[in-house]
């Protein structure tokens, strides 16, 4: 039981190494789309293939909310990998979660059987 705790504590450590490394975290996802402007002479308004863009539009939802910003082509892939850091970062708190559990079933049966032991 002590060999599994320190393991356990072990994994716990390193996963929190881990989180310390990630950098900058956002919340979302990136879709393409293409767009009709507001000029009702554009070409674009009648022909989808003239449609302006790519935009890269980055969407997340918070709480009722969505929110919603174009970001530039430039930029895209350093703000994919934010992205991506994000959905790493919430994995990691979840292995920190089941850890912890764990770690309290343990205690639990410690507890449990150091009280049988004083009876
Ligand atoms: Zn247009």
């Amino acid at each position: 039981m002590e060999n599994k705790m320190e393991k356990l504590k072990e994994e716990f450590e390193r996963i929190k190494k881990e989180i310390a490394s990630i950098g900058f975290v956002k919340k979302g996802s990136i879709t393409k789309c293409y767009q009709a402007c507001r000029n009702p002479n554009c070409r674009c308004n009648k022909d989808p293939k003239f449609r302006h863009g790519p935009y890269f539009l980055l969407t997340s939802k918070e709480k009722a909310k969505t929110k919603t910003f174009s970001v530039p082509e430039g930029l895209l892939s350093e703000v994919r990998r934010y992205v991506e850091n994000y959905k790493i970062l919430k994995s990691r708190i979840k292995l920190l979660e089941e850890i912890s559990e764990k770690i309290i079933k343990i205690k639990i049966k410690k507890y449990r059987k150091e009280l049988g032991k004083s009876k």
